[in-house]
């Protein structure tokens, strides 16, 4: 059997989610969106139903497969709903809907429901992605009020920067968020992952955790205890020793600068490991540092073995997990551990 998989670690999953809710001290919705994260929706929703106070998808097909899967909490749609005809649904499995558009607005006004629904109401506080200018959450959130459709109306922002300590936007649109509902009844919800460990501010009655649910710490310098819960591994296939001055892979990127010891990894792209990485990635080869050398193929990849005399056929590679952080994986391709971790595919996925 191919020795390419994914280790998903669903006791530290937990541990992550009392942490956030333990930061947050308030209720956490676990946002288990885009197959949690890489990690299996319904794997992970399963693993912290007992404990979750909710989980956030990010539209309807995502939340019916955890109906499906026997998860009765509450249940977040953030992209809200596309038409009319899914709020027949919504109602049914009583879903809650972010309501960030005029259309959402208007499909609930007009759309007969079997069951009342509830809706978090986002305000655009500085995003300008999604959500409701400051200005007219007000009369916004009267319409949603005289609905009868609307049972409940949660009111909610989300961060553009909260992943910089110190830029004040994200100050700026607590602030925001504070003037434009101060008249509003109803609970309330800012905090992403970066703001529940970095922004005490934003603090509120329900948090929305993501990727720390994952153990990737989306601060600039981790060390708010998160673990690891994907590890990435497979195995060396086979080892071939290369002279000085040989090239190694596609576009032969790397030249062998001494007599170099390569291991062949069953791993490449198609399994969602980043082509985009350069030559000195980290990897660990039987639990010691290693490095990626020459280009990531769709099913390869090469490791430099070349300090690693017993290393050979069968000797297990991480790619990233516990002892390769993931972000450090994503900074050296350019992107951020949230991509990585979604595009893992084609993998066998264990849980432990
Ligand atoms: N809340 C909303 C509205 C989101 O769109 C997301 C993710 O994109 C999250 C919460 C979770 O964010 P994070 O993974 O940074 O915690």
């Amino acid at each position: 059997m191919r020795p390419a998989r994914a280790q998903i670690d669903l006791a530290a999953l937990r541990h992550n989610y009392r942490l956030a809710r333990e930061r947050h001290g308030a209720r956490a919705l676990a946002v288990v969106k885009a197959n949690a994260y890489g990690h299996g929706a319904v794997h992970c929703a399963l693993a912290l139903a007992a404990e979750a106070d909710g989980f956030a998808v990010a539209f309807l097909e995502e939340a019916l497969v955890l109906r499906a899967a026997g998860i009765r909490q509450p249940l977040l749609l953030l992209e809200g709903v596309f038409e009319a005809a899914e709020l027949a649904e919504v109602a049914r499995e009583g879903l809650w809907i972010v309501v960030h558009h005029e259309d959402q607005v208007r499909m609930l006004e007009t759309t007969p429901m079997a069951a009342p629904i509830h809706v978090w109401l986002k305000v655009n506080t500085g995003m300008n992605r999604a959500g409701f200018a400051p200005a007219e959450v007000g009369t916004v959130w009267a319409r949603l009020k005289a609905c009868r459709q609307v049972a409940d109306i949660t009111l909610m922002t989300h961060f553009a920067r909260a992943d910089e300590p110190q830029v004040i936007t994200t100050a700026d649109q607590i602030e925001c968020f504070q003037e434009a509902t101060a008249n509003l009844p109803g609970a309330r919800s800012l905090a992403n992952s970066s703001a529940i460990l970095g922004w005490p501010d934003a603090r509120r009655d329900w948090a929305r955790p993501g990727i720390l649910l994952y153990g990737a710490d989306p601060m600039p310098a981790p060390d708010n205890g998160l673990k690891p819960v994907m590890t990435l591994e497979s195995a060396v296939m086979a080892v071939r020793e290369i002279a000085v001055g040989e090239a190694l892979g596609y576009g032969g990127r790397f030249v062998a600068q001494t007599p170099t010891r390569v291991g062949l990894v069953a791993m490449g792209y198609a399994d969602g490991y980043p082509r985009t990485v350069p030559d000195g990635t980290p990897v660990s080869v039987g639990g010691k540092p290693s490095r990626i050398i020459g280009r990531v193929s769709m099913d390869m990849l090469t490791v430099d073995l070349s300090a690693l005399p017993t290393a050979n056929i069968g000797t297990r590679v991480e790619l990233w997990g516990t002892e390769v952080p993931v972000n450090r994986v994503a900074a050296a391709a350019g992107t951020i551990a949230y991509e990585l971790l979604c595009n893992v595919k084609r993998v066998r996925l264990e849980y432990i």
